[in-house]
C-alpha cells in the first residue's frame, strides 16, 4: 500500500542549519506600479492598473495607478504594467530535511553535521513561489529552522509545525514520531506537543481509535488542530475517527484508502461525514500522480529537470534508492491507479460538499521535489475539475484561515504581510501561469525572477560537484 511503501524511501530526509549563505539586501519599501491585483478576497475581482505601496514587511495601500504618487521619493519602483500580483502559495503538507532526520532514516549515524544546508532545502519552495508550508514531521531542528527564517538569517517560506504521533510500532523511526499505545499516552504525547513548541499535532497511520479520540480530544482541549492519517484501514471504521479536534485529513488518499478497491459509490458519504464533523481536506494529488508515473515510466526520473536540484543524497535516494520503481509490479501499478482515479473523483465531490480543500504535495518523498511539487498540485487540482480561483484559493487564503494566519497573510489586502507574486500572466485564466514568476516578494523585499535563477544555478553547480 502506498503509505507504507512511502516510508520506506524518505530515507531520504536530511537538515540543517548550515552556515547561511543567505545576506539580506538593504531594505528599499516598494511600489509597485500598473499592476493587476489578485487579492483573494472572497467576491473581489481582479483590480487592474493598481499601485501597490510596501513598507517594510508590510502592504501599506493599494490604489488605482491614476492616483498620483510623485510624492514618494524614498521608494524603489517597480514597473508592473502587464503584470499580476497575488498572496505568496502555501503548501500545507511537506517534510523537511535536517542532518538528524537523514541519520534516523538511513540508521547510518556517521552522516556528518552540515550535510544539509537549510538555504538550499528552502530555495526551491521561494524559486516557485511557496512563502508558507507545514512541516508534518516536525522536530526541535524544524523549530530551529523555522526560527532562522523568521529571524531573517535564511531566505525561505514560514515553517509551521506539526508533529507526529503514531501507535505502537510506529511507520517511522522513534525521534520523527511519538508513540502512543493507548489513550492515557496519547493524551500525554498530545500535551508533550505542546509544551514544546509546536503548533499542531499529526495523528498517523498506526494509532487505534480510541487513542486517535483521545489525542483529538486533549488537543482540543489545548486549541491545538489534529491533521492526519486516517488509520486502521479497511475495518469499517472510517465515520468513528471523525470526532471533534480532527481538523484535517492529511492526502485524499486516506479515503481512498479506505476500501480495497476504493469505493466511489460511498465517496458522497465520505464526504457528508467530513463535512458534518467540520473536517478540512489537504489534496496532495500530485504524490500519487507522481508514484504512478514513476512507477510505469522510470525514465522520467533522469528526464524531469527538477531533480537537478536536489542534493546529491537526497537526488540519490529518488533516483537510485527509489522504493516505488524497484518495488513496482502490475498489481502494484493498477492499485495506485485506481487511488489516482479515486482521488480525481473524490476532489470535486468533496469541494462541492462544502468541505475546504487545501493543496499539499508531500514533498521530499523521493521524487516530489519541494516547490515545483506545489506548481503541480495546482494543475491537478484544475484537472480534478476546481475552477482556477477555488485552486488558488486552495494555496492563499484557505491555508492561512486553517494555520490561522489570516491578520497576517493568505490575501493581497493593506496591512497584510508583503509576502507576494509578481506573475507574468493570470493564473485565473490558466493555471499554469503561476508558474511564470517575474518576481518573488519574501517580507517586502523583492527578490527579481534573475535573483532566484542565480540563486538556482549557483545550487545546482555545487549539488553536481
Ligand atoms: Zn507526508
Amino acid at each position: 500500500m502506498i503509505v507504507s511503501k512511502r516510508l520506506l524511501s524518505v530515507a531520504a530526509l536530511v537538515c540543517a542549519l548550515a552556515a547561511a549563505s543567505f545576506t539580506a539586501p538593504a531594505r528599499a519599501d516598494l511600489l509597485i506600479e500598473h499592476v493587476n491585483v489578485i487579492s483573494m478576497l472572497p467576491g473581489q475581482d481582479v483590480q487592474t492598473d493598481m499601485n501597490v505601496l510596501v513598507r517594510k514587511d508590510r502592504i501599506a495601500s493599494i490604489a488605482p495607478a491614476s492616483t498620483e504618487q510623485a510624492e514618494l521619493s524614498d521608494v524603489e519602483r517597480i514597473d508592473a504594467r502587464g503584470q499580476w500580483l497575488m498572496p505568496g502559495l502555501v503548501d500545507m503538507h511537506v517534510h523537511l530535511e535536517s542532518d538528524r532526520l537523514f541519520r534516523l532514516y538511513t540508521q547510518d549515524p556517521t552522516i556528518p553535521r552540515g550535510t544539509v544546508r537549510l538555504d538550499d532545502a528552502l530555495l526551491l519552495y521561494v524559486a516557485n513561489g511557496v512563502l508558507q508550508i507545514t512541516v508534518l514531521s516536525s522536530t526541535p531542528e524544524t523549530i530551529a529552522q523555522r526560527d532562522e527564517v523568521e529571524n531573517g538569517r535564511v531566505l525561505g517560506p514560514h515553517i509551521a509545525l506539526a508533529a507526529m504521533i503514531d501507535g505502537p510500532e510506529p511507520v517511522w523511526p522513534v525521534g520523527m514520531t511519538r508513540v502512543a499505545a493507548n489513550p492515557s499516552d496519547g493524551r500525554q504525547a498530545v500535551r508533550d506537543v505542546a509544551a514544546e513548541g509546536y503548533e499542531f499535532v499529526k495523528a498517523y497511520e498506526r494509532l487505534d481509535l480510541d487513542t486517535f479520540i483521545a489525542i483529538c480530544d486533549e488537543a482540543k482541549k489545548l486549541n491545538m488542530k489534529v491533521i492526519g492519517h486516517l488509520p486502521q484501514n479497511g475495518k469499517g471504521l472510517t465515520q468513528k475517527f471523525f470526532v471533534p479536534g480532527f481538523s484535517m485529513i492529511a492526502h485524499a488518499e486516506e479515503i481512498a484508502q479506505q476500501e480495497d478497491p476504493p469505493a466511489d459509490d460511498r465517496i458522497a458519504q465520505y464526504a457528508q461525514w467530513v463535512k458534518n464533523n467540520g473536517t478540512w481536506l489537504t489534496s496532495t494529488l500530485t504524490v500519487d500522480d507522481r508514484i504512478l508515473e514513476m512507477m510505469s515510466r522510470p525514465e522520467t526520473l533522469k528526464s524531469r529537470p527538477e531533480l537537478q536540484y536536489l542534493s546529491p543524497a537526497l537526488r540519490r535516494m529518488a533516483i537510485e534508492g527509489n522504493h516505488y520503481v524497484k518495488g513496482a509490479n502490475p498489481g502494484w501499478i493498477a492499485h495506485v491507479q485506481r487511488v489516482v482515479d479515486f482521488n480525481r473523483k473524490l476532489i470535486p465531490a468533496f469541494a462541492a460538499a462544502g468541505v475546504p480543500i487545501v493543496a499539499g504535495t508531500d514533498a521530499l518523498v523521493p521524487g516530489i521535489v519541494p516547490g515545483f511539487s506545489l506548481q503541480d498540485e495546482l494543475q491537478a487540482l484544475a484537472q480534478a475539475g476546481l475552477s482556477n480561483r477555488q485552486v488558488l484559493e486552495s494555496a492563499t487564503r484557505l491555508p492561512a484561515e486553517w494555520l490561522g494566519t489570516s491578520d497576517d497573510r493568505g490575501v493581497v489586502a493593506t496591512g497584510k504581510r508583503a509576502d507576494l507574486l509578481l506573475l507574468h500572466r493570470n493564473p485565473l485564466e490558466r493555471i499554469e501561469n503561476t508558474r511564470e514568476i517575474a518576481g518573488v516578494i519574501v517580507g517586502g523585499k523583492l527578490y527579481s525572477r534573475k535573483e532566484i535563477d542565480e540563486r538556482k544555478a549557483d545550487m545546482r553547480r555545487r549539488n553536481s560537484t
